[in-house]
């Protein structure tokens, strides 16, 4: 088991900064081995309480400081709502769900999305008659939900 002060040393101060001097991950991270040393440092050199599903994260910005003052612990979820914040990740969030619910076999075709939307029954009838809850009959309704294909669709049944 490596030590702490053994892994320190194999760094250079570099202004406030503790950088690591040896090889990098495929993410830029230090490692020795298999050891993810940033993590390690983290656990053996502060507070030992490193729980399961957190994630150590460094806080100046330089990846390859290994100071313990820059590093933050972040909890996994803390991390992924921070990234779905991010616009990149929430656009291919939604992609990802629209290719799902379009995938999805539903209980709805386009015919009987048409019945619906041409039907004079109420709401409820509708939700017992496809058995489909109230946001969907009023998706199909107003054509968030199978929607016609194109402007003509309608007259070429
Ligand atoms: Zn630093």
């Amino acid at each position: 088991m490596k030590s702490v002060e053994e892994l320190l040393s194999r760094c250079e101060q570099m202004g406030r900064c503790l950088v690591w001097k040896g090889s990098l991950n495929h993410r830029g991270q230090p490692r020795l081995a298999d050891l993810n040393v940033r993590r390690f440092i983290f656990t053996e050199g502060g507070t030992k309480k490193m729980m399961k599903g957190f994630h150590v994260r460094n806080t100046c910005g330089d990846p390859t400081c290994l100071h313990i003052g820059h590093m933050k612990a972040e909890s996994r979820s803390a991390l992924i709502s921070k990234l779905a914040k991010n616009p990149i990740v929430k656009m291919r969030k939604s992609a990802a769900m629209t290719r799902i619910v379009r995938s999805r076999p539903g209980k709805l075709d386009m015919d009987k999305a048409r019945d619906i939307r041409n039907s004079i029954k109420s709401t409820k009838e509708l939700m017992a008659e496809y058995g489909i809850c109230e946001s969907m009959v009023r998706a199909v309704q107003t054509g968030k939900q199978w929607k016609e294909p194109n402007h003509f669709a309608g007259f070429m049944r």
